[in-house]
């Protein structure tokens, strides 16, 4: 413990001092976590954290033309490196101490197309990184987290195989390499970069934060300020000496979709009181419609933290196993991704008002995701809306904000977005047409 917390004091650049009210510690359940030094009030910021890397996401439907140093879309749409190291890199920053290191770095591999971004190159970008750490930050690398996934190297082959001269997967920077790919699976944190007109996302390593455990419904929640600094509040009071969280998953997300992104990204099955209680705080956020004769009964897991467990109709007692769960659930997912993929604002809120209650219970993830969409898209689209949409639209913020009363969220930054939608659709009401 004591040489995880020296080199996160030198990673943050600062000695532990009395005005600090985390420290690391051993837990029981997952080895490390941050804890509460003194009493924390909602609100109060915990730390600020800079990334250790951090590099583009380079999703599959993301645009390349993103500088590789300020995140920024390029202004033309040829902004390759001009001296052949692959990577995307604007003018301000082609001559920048950054840039130098790392195209020299993907220079001396020999790009195999020199003169286009290629997605794999860029992507590979954050742990390449690695390579440029000091012998201090390269000790934090080794000492933080890591499922050891052999799928992890699919990154890895795919960036490789765009150079003639990657290091072999016999050398110890390929070892080195993977490792950081291992603790950027198990760690990352997804920073999105808010530019003029475009908004970037960023795959970023921050110790710290990674220390954090994870809960359905944290004890925290976290923005970012510019330069990529990860800000962590305490999202409701913590009291001494107890645990401070954070959510691999989203609040929102039901039981069934939290466990099985858990197992499959990190590899574990929570047993935090939400997933303890089937009802999830009389939120029923999971719940299902039982179909047997028309019951229409809600259906909820019988065992919360069981990764398979059988569900339960809460009217007639019919059980249903997980896989009938989970078709059910993608049947419903699907019906759900079409509204929101297609269709005008318009569509979606005369679904929501007459076919959704028909297809799950009102207090459903999917019903509580699609009001949430909804209530985005009015807000970015030039559609008009009638008063009833706006009274309507008013109402889903307050649904949702009810569901995350229920679920103890606290101070989110949900909470807070649906407040300031609420007081926007409010002056719209008031607004002479
Ligand atoms: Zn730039
Ligand atoms: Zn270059
Ligand atoms: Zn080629
Ligand atoms: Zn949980
Ligand atoms: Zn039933």
């Amino acid at each position: 413990m004591e040489t995880i917390s020296a080199l996160i004091d030198f990673h943050l650049n600062e000695k532990s001092s009395p005005t600090r009210i985390w420290r690391v510690s051993a837990t029981s359940i997952s080895g490390r976590g941050l804890f509460a030094v003194r009493d924390i009030q909602p609100g109060e910021i915990i730390f600020r954290e800079k990334p250790l890397l951090i590099g583009p996401t380079a999703g599959k439907d993301s645009s390349l033309n993103i500088c590789s140093v300020c995140y920024r879309p390029c202004e033309n749409n040829e902004c390759v490196c001009p001296r052949g190291c692959s990577l995307p890199v604007c003018e301000l920053c082609l001559d920048s101490k950054q840039h130098l290191l790392e195209c020299n770095l993907y220079k001396s591999w020999q790009p195999a197309h020199p003169q286009k971004v290629m997605r794999a190159n860029l992507r590979a970008l954050v742990w390449i990184r690695g390579l440029l750490l000091n012998e201090t930050q390269k000790h934090l690398v080794n000492v933080l987290q890591a499922n050891v996934d052999p799928a992890y190297q699919r990154e890895m082959l795919a960036a490789a195989s765009n150079f003639h001269n990657f290091p072999s997967a016999a050398s110890a920077t390929y070892e080195f390499l993977f490792k950081v790919v291992c603790v950027l699976n198990t760690n990352a944190f997804e920073a999105l970069q808010q530019n003029e007109n475009a908004e970037i996302s960023l795959r970023g390593l921050y110790p710290l934060s990674g220390i954090m455990n994870h809960e359905c419904t944290p004890n925290t929640c976290h923005y970012f300020e510019p330069g990529n600094v990860m800000v962590v509040k305490s999202a409701k009071f913590i009291p001494q000496g107890t645990e401070i969280t954070t959510t691999y998953t989203k609040i929102l997300w039901s039981n069934l979709s939290r466990r099985v992104f858990l197992n499959m990204t990190k590899q574990f099955v929570c047993s935090c009181s939400r997933c303890l209680d089937p009802t999830e705080n009389g939120s029923y956020i999971s719940a299902l419609l039982c179909r047997k004769n028309d019951c229409l009964g809600w259906i909820i897991p019988q065992d919360g933290n069981v990764l398979l467990s059988d569900w339960r109709c809460i009217k007639c007692g019919t059980i249903y196993d997980s896989k009938h769960i989970s078709r059910a659930q993608d049947f419903t997912l699907r019906i759900f991704n079409g509204k929101t993929s297609s269709g005008s604002v318009k569509d979606i809120l005369d679904f929501i008002r007459e076919k959704a209650a028909r297809i799950c219970p009102p207090t459903s993830q999917f019903i509580i995701e699609l009001k949430l969409h909804a209530i985005w898209k009015m807000t970015k689209t030039n559609e008009k809306f009638s008063d009833l949409d706006i009274k309507d639209a008013i109402q889903y913020c307050k649904d949702i904000l009810f569901v995350l009363d229920k679920l103890h969220a606290g101070e989110c930054i949900l909470k807070s977005l649906l407040e300031d939608e609420i007081r926007k659709f409010s002056g719209l009401l008031l607004t002479p047409k």
